[in-house]
């Protein structure tokens, strides 16, 4: 018997990973190590990873493509092992960042930077295909689902660059239209409301009002940037948003909790010609007042993060232009992933944003 399982991956072709066996059964056990098995794949040894919002609710059962069975993580940095013949811009010994999106390239959805529904990847990682959450992944697409890790960049940093950045940065942001002297709120100062709060600044808005119900994440919305924080616990979000902006309400507000209250925040605050900007994971339909909206001139958006927007925040991290570090919160190993996963699904009451797992 070996005392250790977890050393043991190194002869027997095993190695430890989280894997999901069905609603509340996540399980740290011994797995298959995964091998090359098309020629565009990569198999990437796992230096560091996180655990998303979005593997809770897998967890709870609301994520219905994926199996029990399946690894989970979709996000994460590391070494490459190997690479299928195909793949020529990555060699074994390469540092990677891993997008939480797989992209073929070449598809109609990929030539128009819908990585997110590319027709052979798009959010398959940790949910149709085996994730980040061990010791050894396989990357389909490699050359286009990895990015190389810049000289000098903090690999901490570097893991919020995987998924919230990017999908702070992309649905909330862009989608939400920011723009300088502009007006935003954002509903949610978890660590996507908090990715957004961050990336908004690089557009210079006038005011962004963060909206939570947790005091304690108020605070740090504070310090990363809010100029007025609400707490929604007394249910007069709306009335407090109106107040500070005179009545007009927001140019942009973003959603970034996903359940029918929080949108409906964000429907009530938008001000005429603004953007509701949609982030949030939403498992429940919402109700939408268009006999008070119809003539308001405002958008509503959606988006599943395509990860267009990586390169350029991979340029803004590397010049010290944002500083993701501000979301990790917790360090464990991955042997602890399990009391990673409980601090984490414990935030209001562990203060939990980002967790890094070192594999
Ligand atoms: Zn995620
Ligand atoms: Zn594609």
């Amino acid at each position: 018997m070996n005392a250790h399982p977890q050393f043991a991956q190194s002869t027997q072709a095993n190695m430890m990973a989280l894997v999901y066996h069905g609603p509340g059964e996540p399980a740290f056990e011994t797995h298959a190590k995964p091998e090359i098995t098309a020629p565009t794949d990569a198999i990437v040894k796992i230096v560091k990873t996180t655990i998303c919002g979005t593997d809770l609710h897998i967890l709870k059962g609301d994520v219905a493509t994926c199996a029990p069975g399946r690894i989970l993580g979709h996000e994460g940095v590391g070494v490459i092992e190997a690479v299928g013949a195909a793949v020529t811009t990555f060699k074994s010994g390469d540092r990677v960042l891993i997008s939480c999106i797989t992209s073929c390239g070449k598809c109609p959805a990929c030539r128009r930077q819908l990585y997110s529904h590319c027709e052979n990847g798009g959010w398959i990682l940790g949910n149709q295909i085996d994730g980040t959450q061990a010791e050894f992944v396989r990357i389909p697409y490699a050359e286009t689902s990895l990015y190389p890790v810049v000289e000098g960049v903090d690999e901490e940093a570097l893991v919020m660059l995987s998924d919230i950045l990017p999908t702070g940065f992309e649905c909330g942001v862009l989608n939400g239209k920011v723009q300088p002297g502009g007006t935003v709120a954002i509903v949610g100062s978890g660590p996507v409301g908090l990715a957004a709060l961050l990336t908004a600044q690089f557009y210079t808005p006038a005011e962004i009002i963060m909206i939570d119900l947790d005091g304690k994440r108020l605070e740090i919305a504070t310090r990363f940037g809010a100029t007025a924080v609400v707490n929604s616990a007394d249910g007069h979000a709306v009335d407090a948003v109106m107040a500070l902006t005179q009545g007009r309400g927001v140019d942009t507000a973003i959603e970034a909790v996903g359940i029918p209250a929080t949108f409906e925040i964000c429907e009530n605050i938008v001000a005429p010609g603004g953007v509701v900007a949609n982030i949030g994971v939403h498992g429940h339909p919402v109700s939408l007042s268009l006999e008070r909206l119809w003539d308001r001139n405002i958008a509503i958006t959606t988006r599943l993060v395509d990860t267009v927007s990586t390169p350029m925040l991979l340029n803004s991290l590397k010049a010290k232009r944002i500083d993701p570090k501000l979301l990790i919160t917790h360090h464990f190993k991955l042997a602890d992933i399990l009391k990673a996963y409980d601090t984490f699904g414990h935030a209001a009451e562990t203060g939990a944003l980002k967790v890094i797992i070192e594999a």
